[in-house]
């Protein structure tokens, strides 16, 4: 039997679920990643994201190479080029690992009906994370919707039915003999590697790399230090595991096994295998709740009166907030398209709360510039910081940023390194630089008074709050 697979958000070939089926069942088979126009289109080529992509696109090439294996990359619909690929090899099989997203869900759909009108079987299977969204269920039979209680079932079911990942990566025998690699004309003379940004490198390697390093070293200290974005302190697998470089069952079980073998680590370890466990919950309710990919999970949140300042939105993508915390944050973005989680809880409260600028811009925002832009888990983190979410911060906490910089940049590093107008100054002026006299020179006066934008903030929360302005909302949807 002849087969094809699909890579798609599982750009590796170890642990990969979809693959290691299609090798039980076909002999020969070529590997294929399809460059849709509506991809180029939703995400030019110079975002991070795409780089990334790119990058592991081409570390996964040559993985096969090495192998003997010649990529396939089609362009074009993938209901109309997977078809035809098929028919043109005689292959009778193509498999895939399930889209996580509703968009990817109904791609998915459109394609397994092409393949079953060419007569082709379609092999899909659940890859991206460790269980799916309805495997994990309260007693009742129901859906969870705060992080806890998921954890702990999602434990539960772990230790009832472990998912380890595979000890070692099961391909098809060989490649359909006659087939050269098909390189894309879209993609030629782009190189993977943006040298103008430091993104992180693509590809399996530098994510293996990256979790054997990450276990040796900072996980040991992982509880105290996930926090300090001025430590190197987390895994960065972020965006490996968003297009699926390396599989979050070997994230599991290396962690698991690591922490069994070196008790000084297991509660490094287990702190940060939760965190795994907040990235299954985001995509489960992304599956359960697909409206908060464009509404407020709870729906009283929908008749908030978000202001529409252009102005400050602009200032606090450029990190010209004057609050050196956040502006740290939003340059280290657009430098590296990467953020520290605590940062962008920082700066997530601050457009939603200090600004109220409707979460959603920030979302759209972030989505474009992070390396490891995810709907689900962008979508989580921004309304849980924007208190409409599942598992949200009561809307009345509100990060108060310089206190946030005070605790978790104590000494001011993460500032220095990311706001150079700052480097001058000493750790107790440097995050409230106008509490001290006139700010350096190039450096902006705060856009907005925490204390009055806090006020500004909870008063427009209880209004939205009030039964009147949600029975409004909902009888104009
Ligand atoms: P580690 O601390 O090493 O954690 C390991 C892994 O666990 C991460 O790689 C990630 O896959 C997962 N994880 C950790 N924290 C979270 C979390 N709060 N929610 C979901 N998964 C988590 N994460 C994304 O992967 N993509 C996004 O688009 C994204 N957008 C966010 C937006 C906002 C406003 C907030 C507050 C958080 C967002 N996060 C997002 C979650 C988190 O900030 C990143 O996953 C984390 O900073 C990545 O760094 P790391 O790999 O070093 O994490």
């Amino acid at each position: 039997m002849r087969g094809l697979h699909w890579f798609r958000n599982d750009l590796r070939l170890d642990d990969n679920q979809g693959l290691a089926a299609l090798a039980e069942r076909a002999e020969e088979w070529l590997p294929v990643f399809v460059l849709d126009p509506g991809l180029l289109a939703r995400s030019p080529v110079d975002l991070p994201r795409t780089r990334f992509l790119l990058d592991c696109l081409a570390g996964l090439q040559s993985e096969l190479a090495s192998r003997g294996v010649p990529l396939q990359v089609l362009e074009g619909r993938p209901e109309v080029v997977l078809p035809r690929l098929a028919r043109e090899t005689k292959s009778g099989i193509v498999s895939w690992n399930r889209a996580p997203t509703p968009l990817g869900q109904r791609r998915d759909a459109r394609v397994e009906a092409g393949l079953h009108r060419a007569g082709v079987e379609a092999l899909v299977l659940r890859d991206h994370t460790v269980f799916a969204p309805d495997e994990i269920r309260t007693k009742a039979g129901g859906r969870y919707s705060v992080y806890t209680p998921y954890r702990n079932a999602w434990w539960e079911a772990w230790h009832r039915e472990p998912r380890e990942c595979a000890r070692r990566s099961r391909l098809p025998k060989r490649p359909i003999p006659g087939f050269a690699g098909r390189p894309s004309a879209a993609l030629a003379g782009i190189a993977p590697r943006d040298t103008t940004r430091r993104l992180p490198r693509g590809g399996e390697k530098a994510a293996r790399r990256r979790l054997s390093s990450f276990l040796a070293v900072a996980a040991r200290k992982y509880a105290v230090d996930r926090d300090r974005p001025d430590r190197d302190g987390t895994s960065r697998l972020s965006p490996y595991l968003r297009f699926g470089a390396i599989s979050v069952r070997r994230c599991f079980t290396e962690g698991l096994h690591t922490a069994q073998a070196e008790p000084a680590a297991k509660a490094g370890i287990r702190k940060w295998l939760d965190e795994l466990v907040w990235r299954e919950f985001y995509h489960a309710v992304l599956a359960h709740s697909p409206h908060v990919l464009t509404r407020s999970f709870r729906p009283e949140y929908d008749a908030l009166a978000w202001l529409d300042d252009d102005g400050a939105f602009e200032a606090w993508k450029a990190g010209r907030t004057g609050y050196p915390f956040v502006d740290a944050g939003m340059r280290q973005l657009r430098a590296t398209g990467w953020m520290h989680n605590r940062a962008r809880m920082v700066v997530a409260s601050f457009l939603t709360k200090d600004l109220l600028i409707d979460w959603r811009r920030g979302e759209r925002y972030f989505f474009e510039a992070l390396v490891d832009g995810d709907p689900a888990s962008n979508n989580g983190g921004w309304q849980w910081a924007a208190s409409t979410g599942t598992d949200a911060q009561p809307y009345f906490r509100i990060f108060n940023p310089v206190a946030q910089g005070e605790r978790w940049d104590p000494e001011g590093r993460y500032v220095r390194r990311w706001v150079p107008e700052l480097r001058g100054l000493s750790a107790e002026r440097i995050q409230a630089p106008w509490r001290h006299g006139e700010p350096p020179k190039g450096y902006p006066l705060p856009i907005v008074d925490h204390d009055l934008a806090r006020a500004r903030a909870l008063a427009a929360y209880r209004k939205a709050r009030q039964p009147s302005s949600s029975a409004r909302t909902r009888s104009s949807r």
